[in-house]
């Protein structure tokens, strides 16, 4: 259930727990000249929703991972020793497939 995430994204469930409700959309709502169109589909229990009218849909699901499982930002920086012996590995090894491929 994310009925946590889905209030956090500023969708209402008109108090609706499971399943699937046609509900309004936060992004498009205010702007709509229909204003008792629920345009926004949502899927309680699998995290999804989608909305027909502005495309604003995804998955709480997704959002989670992309929040908090993303890695931190990791700067690689390589010493020139390092890149010549990398180059020079890469280099043994190729010779060492070629060598063996003509066996
Ligand atoms: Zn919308």
């Amino acid at each position: 259930m994310y009925l946590n995430e889905f209030a956090e994204l500023g969708i209402k469930l008109n108090n609706r727990t499971s399943g699937e409700v046609k509900t309004k959309c936060p992004e498009c709502h205010a702007t709509r000249k229909n204003k008792s169109d629920d345009s926004l589909s949502v899927n309680i229990e699998k995290g999804f929703y989608n909305c027909h009218n502005c495309g604003f849909g995804g998955s709480v699901i997704f959002k989670q991972k992309k929040e908090f499982i993303a890695p931190p930002k990791i700067e690689l920086k390589i010493g020139d020793k390092l890149k010549d012996w990398l180059r020079a590995e890469v280099y043994l090894r190729l010779l060492w497939l070629i060598g063996n491929w003509r066996k």
